[in-house]
């Protein structure tokens, strides 16, 4: 098509290449959430790069880069490749295995683009894509913006069932969130999003609190008068304005700031505030249970990782683990036991983990939870959709259940003296 424009970039690849004005394509990410570098757009062909966050300390010692969500404007009847070449060098290369790009023209609705493919010699994520309407947008799974997150926290405390506070401020000075329900004794935590890019955990979070303050929902009111549920929907919200995977405005990766330990150091307001604050907070509570709702790369499943290693590991948080695990198993299709991350050896935990600090420090029961960023292939596969911004907030819902079975053995009950 000789009229349509094309452009080369003369520079470092940068945030847009907008040939839209001229009538070619352009690729912009200058919007909540988004991320990707441009090199070259040709008039069927676009050639990216993943960008890279700032530098992350303690073992991991690099430059994340995974995530990526952009728009791409006058595509409409336009079969055009997309190519990210450094795909090779991201977080998890493993993760591009089986992995189908995100995609929608509202939104609202995502779909999978099933022509997706990764060459592992080359290092290349590459898709293809017709577009019926002038603009597509692209993700590593469908986003949920800071924007969205506005809406969730203002919906979840227009219910007279919810409070929202703020507990303190991020390095970009943004809030952090705290939305309680309920008025029970016991006290469970459910916290999300501490690495910014599993936007599936958010998702999941407008399930979960979504079904809590609904006021015809049965097991919503039975947990609310049984428990005070402490939930931090979006821990990292700078992370996810900046389109980040993995880290904060700093490039702390703050599933490794809980304490100082090895080579981590303790949450700091100068380094992590976002845990900081977060920690201070649950140490004021109390915690009867902990739930740390996280996505994952590689793995095709939803499953809780344990806290097998931490030194006060006993049979009765094992059993407390089984008897949440099982019970999501039946709260949920989704849900399984059968693959994961395993077990770490005794002693062997890494306290700088959130899941394996609460477990230490509360002695209760606390669990990360990791959803797919492809399908939830090892039991309930469904290759067409996978996994999805519904799928995720049902998961949410059906946290509820799952929290009610368990609800009587999570304390440990009082020793009477029955010497009288
Ligand atoms: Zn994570």
């Amino acid at each position: 098509m000789a009229s349509i424009a094309s452009s080369k970039s003369t520079s470092l690849p940068s945030a847009y290449l907008d040939c839209s004005v001229k009538g070619g394509i352009g690729i912009n990410a200058n919007f909540d959430s988004g991320s990707i570098l441009v090199e070259t757009v040709e008039s069927d062909s676009v050639t990216l790069r993943l960008r890279s966050e700032p530098f992350t300390e303690g073992t991991d010692r690099r430059c994340h880069a995974q995530w990526f969500y952009f728009r791409s404007s006058q595509v409409k009847g336009r079969n055009v490749t997309y190519r990210v070449v450094n795909a090779g060098e991201s977080s998890y290369p493993a993760g591009w295995k089986n992995y189908k790009t995100c995609a929608s023209y509202d939104q609202e609705s995502w779909f999978r683009i099933q022509d997706t493919s990764y060459d592992d010699v080359n290092g290349v994520l590459q898709w293809k894509h017709l577009s019926t309407q002038d603009t597509v947008w692209f993700a590593y799974f469908a986003p949920f913006t800071y924007e969205r997150h506005q809406q969730l926290v203002a919906k979840s405390a227009m219910s007279p069932l919810c409070s929202l506070r703020v507990l303190g401020l991020t390095l970009d000075h943004r809030p952090i969130d705290y939305l309680i329900v309920g008025t029970g004794e016991m006290h469970l935590w459910v916290n999300a999003r501490v690495h910014p890019g599993e936007s599936m955990a958010e998702w999941f979070m407008e399930g979960f609190i979504g079904a809590l303050l609904d006021e015809t929902n049965k097991a919503g009111e039975a947990l609310r008068q049984q428990a005070t549920i402490h939930a931090v929907p979006n821990m990292n919200p700078d992370g996810t304005v900046r389109g980040h995977l993995r880290t904060n405005a700093c490039g702390a990766n703050l599933n490794r700031e809980w304490c100082s330990t090895g080579d981590y150091t303790a949450p700091s307001l100068e380094r992590s505030p976002e845990v900081y604050h977060v920690l201070n907070e649950v140490k004021a509570t109390g915690c009867d249970a902990y739930v740390d709702v996280h996505g994952d790369e590689e793995i095709e499943a939803n499953f809780f990782a344990d806290c097998a290693g931490c030194p006060n590991w006993s049979p009765r948080l094992k059993s407390l683990f089984d008897q949440f695990s099982d019970a999501y198993c039946e709260a949920s299709e989704d849900f399984q036991r059968g693959k994961g991350y395993g077990s770490d050896a005794p002693g062997q935990a890494n306290l700088a983990i959130g899941a394996d600090q609460i477990t230490n420090r509360f002695n209760c029961l606390a669990v990360t939870l990791e959803m797919p960023f492809k399908d939830a292939t090892y039991n309930n596969p469904e290759p067409e959709r996978q996994w999805t911004p519904e799928r995720s907030k049902a998961l949410g819902a059906a946290l509820i259940h799952t929290f009610l079975e368990v609800l009587p053995s999570l304390r440990l009950k009082e020793v009477k003296d029955t010497k009288l």
